[in-house]
């Protein structure tokens, strides 16, 4: 019998089982395909999600971001940037597998290729059946992502919504490798509560599209204007694009039943502003290495403290990352004229990213800017 059986092994799933195997727990980790694999990313880590792994990343951080550059409908480009890198971009197959590696050298059993297929309540324990075999544990841990099985079989799916995304590899072109270096693209018109992108991942481009909500056909037209905005149309292609979701909770609910809880995607955890999962993911698995590490001292663990803490602790971000989506819905000009105007408020935005400035302080600013500039009214009430 584990202490605790991890469902998926991205982020969420292996950041957990790493802290909890390190802090003595005996910890089963099951992961549906076999690693390394593919997971449709951008892999932008910023520096506020680095904070969160106590590892050295530099053998797989493929480029320092330190440079924006923003568009409205590929037009007024408005450039933004940081002495300091404010995101990272690595490959995800690589920084997953990574951090599989690092759960089982701290003591966790990593099966891989081990799809959960059910999970019943056997007394106070959970009996998990997986294409590898059965296994018995005291506490689950649902870091399954957008799709979690874990979420659907205990309810816990909650009002969740998804966004819808496309993402394509390219291959810079020869001889212009050094234009994308060290930049991301984003343009905020293209789409009408959604974005364009172009991240750098040393030899491959990431180029996507994604919106909250959104027909594919917006989306890829979206992503094909901005590629050849970029001059990028006759790149290589290196990776087919291949649609995901976005899982997002507009209002936190409960994220346990008993002795199970959702992280991550599978718990709906994703910025709805910027669209990053990874930082959230990693946030939740230490606020669930919290809860853990307490109730598997009792006879029968309730995660209920869990549910509180990511209300607690993630709550007002995800709040006000919920205004700004709401207020800027429709008006991406609105928030590129803040940036065109404000250099100050572009700044802002990396110090959102690296986590030097919160949800409700850059909210509170673009609040006030835009009503200094006469393009906000406050509702009455
Ligand atoms: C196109 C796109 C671009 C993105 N770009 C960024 C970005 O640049 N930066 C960022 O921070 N976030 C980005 N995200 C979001 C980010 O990818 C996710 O938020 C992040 O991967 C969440 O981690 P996770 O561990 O919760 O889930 P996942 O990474 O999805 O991992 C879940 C794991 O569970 C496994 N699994 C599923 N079902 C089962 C089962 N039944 N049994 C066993 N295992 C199972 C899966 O194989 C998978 O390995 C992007 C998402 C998309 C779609």
């Amino acid at each position: 019998m584990k202490d605790v059986i991890v469902v998926g092994g991205g982020p969420a799933g292996a950041a957990l089982a790493y802290r909890l195997a390190a802090r003595g727990l005996s910890v089963l980790l099951l992961e549906k395909s076999s690693v390394p694999r593919f997971k449709s990313c951008a892999g932008g880590i910023t520096r506020k999600a680095v904070r969160e792994l106590n590892f050295d990343l530099s053998p797989l951080i493929e480029e320092e971001i330190s440079r924006f550059i923003f568009t409205a409908n590929l037009e007024h480009p408005v450039e933004a940037a940081t002495r300091e890198a404010a995101v990272y971009t690595v490959s995800r197959e690589k920084f997953d597998a990574f951090l599989l590696m690092k759960a089982a050298s701290a003591g966790a059993e990593v099966i891989t290729g081990a799809a959960v297929r059910k999970i019943e309540r056997q007394g106070r324990a959970f009996l998990v059946r997986a294409d590898s075999g059965r296994y018995r544990g005291k506490i689950i841990a649902g870091a399954d992502g957008a799709r979690s099985m874990v979420a659907r079989s205990f309810g816990l799916e909650g009002a969740r919504i998804h966004g819808t995304t496309l993402e394509c590899h390219l291959a810079p072109p020869p001889g212009k490798e050094g234009r994308f270096r060290g930049t991301i693209h984003v343009d905020y018109g293209l789409l009408r509560q959604g974005y364009a992108w172009l991240f750098p991942k040393g030899s491959s481009l990431s180029l996507g599209a994604g919106a909250l909500p959104g027909s594919p056909g917006e989306i890829r037209s979206a992503l094909k204007k901005l590629q050849e905005a970029l001059e990028l149309e006759r790149a290589e292609l290196l990776l087919p694009a291949r649609g995901w979701l976005l899982p997002f909770q507009p209002a936190l609910r409960r994220l346990h039943d008993g002795a199970v809880l959702l992280l991550g995607d599978a718990a709906g955890l994703v910025d709805p502003f910027t669209g990053e999962g990874i930082y959230n993911a990693l946030r939740s698995a230490r606020l669930a290495e919290k809860v853990i590490v307490e109730e598997i001292r009792r006879p029968s663990p309730n995660l209920r403290r869990y549910s509180d803490l990511v209300r607690k602790e993630m709550g007002p971000e995800l709040a006000a990352a919920w205004r700004l989506v709401r207020l800027l819905s429709g008006r991406a000009s609105l928030y590129h004229q803040l940036l065109q105007r404000h250099p100050q408020f572009a700044a802002g935005f990396l110090e959102l990213l690296s986590g030097e400035c919160g949800y409700p302080q850059f909210l509170r600013r673009c609040l006030k800017l835009l009503l200094s500039e006469g393009l906000y009214l406050p509702q009455r009430r």
